[in-house]
């Protein structure tokens, strides 16, 4: 179904002007402490076409703290890095347990289910730490995601990324745990500082899906390769399948796209061929996928018809 442009303006406008004032926002996440001073009643959404026209409402200018949706640019250099020769430290399977659950690890010898929980991105972060310092590798982060959404203004916010390694105990344990197992090679406290540096992206609606356009586009922007065709295409498959914590079926499920969550509230998805997507809004449901943003991402493939599995042509 193809949808108006107008239409397209229409549709964003309502969703975000009902929820602005939805009820039931879930919680904003509290375990990362500038986190919780998020206010629960911010809403943004940013959709791209794939011409370049933008469509944009409520808070979509308002920077937040991308969290786990970083993950997915993780994933992107770390196969830049080192290709496939990733997959024999992280599989390729949906978890269906927590975003920062150990349970697994110990069964499973220290191999993370998929590059999405927080275990396979310190993995990622490990690999990336291979080839560079950790200031290397938290600059060329930076660079990608500026370069990818044209904009020199994303920066990572220190204050999150100082509280995370104050507080960050789970994920301590996760690295060091894998360390034993020998799946990380390097130093235990500068794998973590990088990936809490990632995590700590602030970007906005705008920002993100601009930076989502190469998993739109088939691994291009404007002519400008950025992975291949089939690279692309992987990407998506694993944000599909493992993009939503132990939450993904019912992502898969409600809204047929390729996505990923943080616990920031925002969500990057993908229709791949005809937008690039961001929604925010920092209330989380209970496996911390932002409770609002999933809802509205519902109303836009219902009035699209843009899930992957809507029949074409
Ligand atoms: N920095 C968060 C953590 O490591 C990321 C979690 C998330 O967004 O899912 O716990």
């Amino acid at each position: 179904m193809a949808v108006a442009d107008i239409a397209i303006a229409r549709i964003v406008a309502e969703i975000a002007e009902e929820m602005r004032s939805h009820e039931n926002r879930g919680k904003v996440a509290t375990y990362i402490p500038p986190l919780a001073q998020v206010p629960a009643d911010k809403f943004g959404i940013a959709v791209i076409l794939h011409d370049g026209t933008v469509h944009a409402a409520g808070d979509a200018e308002e920077p937040f703290s991308i969290q786990s949706i970083s993950k997915v640019f993780a994933l992107t250099l770390a196969l830049g890095a080192v290709g496939d020769q990733l997959w024999h430290r992280v599989g390729r399977e949906p978890s269906g347990s927590a975003f920062n659950s150990i349970v697994q690890l110990e069964t499973e010898h220290g191999i993370p289910r998929n590059p999405f929980v927080n275990a396979g991105a310190i993995v990622l972060c490990d690999v990336l730490l291979g080839r560079l310092q950790p200031r290397e590798a938290i600059g060329q982060m930076l660079r990608f995601v500026r370069e990818l959404a044209g904009d020199d203004g994303i920066a990572i916010d220190e204050t999150v990324a100082r509280a995370e390694l104050e507080t960050g105990f789970r994920n301590m344990a996760l690295a060091n745990y894998m360390r034993a197992f020998g799946n990380i090679h390097g130093d235990v406290g500068m794998v973590l500082g990088t990936y809490f540096h990632f995590c700590a992206l602030a970007m906005n609606c705008r920002q993100l899906a601009m930076a989502g356009r190469y998993l739109m586009g088939g691994g291009q922007v404007g002519g400008h390769r950025v992975v291949t065709e089939k690279r692309a295409r992987r990407i998506n498959a694993l944000m599909m399948s493992c993009g939503h914590y132990d939450n993904s079926g019912d992502f898969a499920y409600r809204i047929g796209l390729p996505g990923k969550s943080g616990v920031g509230g925002g969500i990057l998805a993908v229709a791949p061929g005809i937008a690039s997507i961001a929604v925010w809004s920092p209330g989380l449901n209970p496996s911390g996928n932002s409770h609002l943003g999933q809802l509205a991402l519902e109303r836009l493939v219902q009035r699209t018809g843009w899930s992957v599995f809507e029949p074409r042509g």
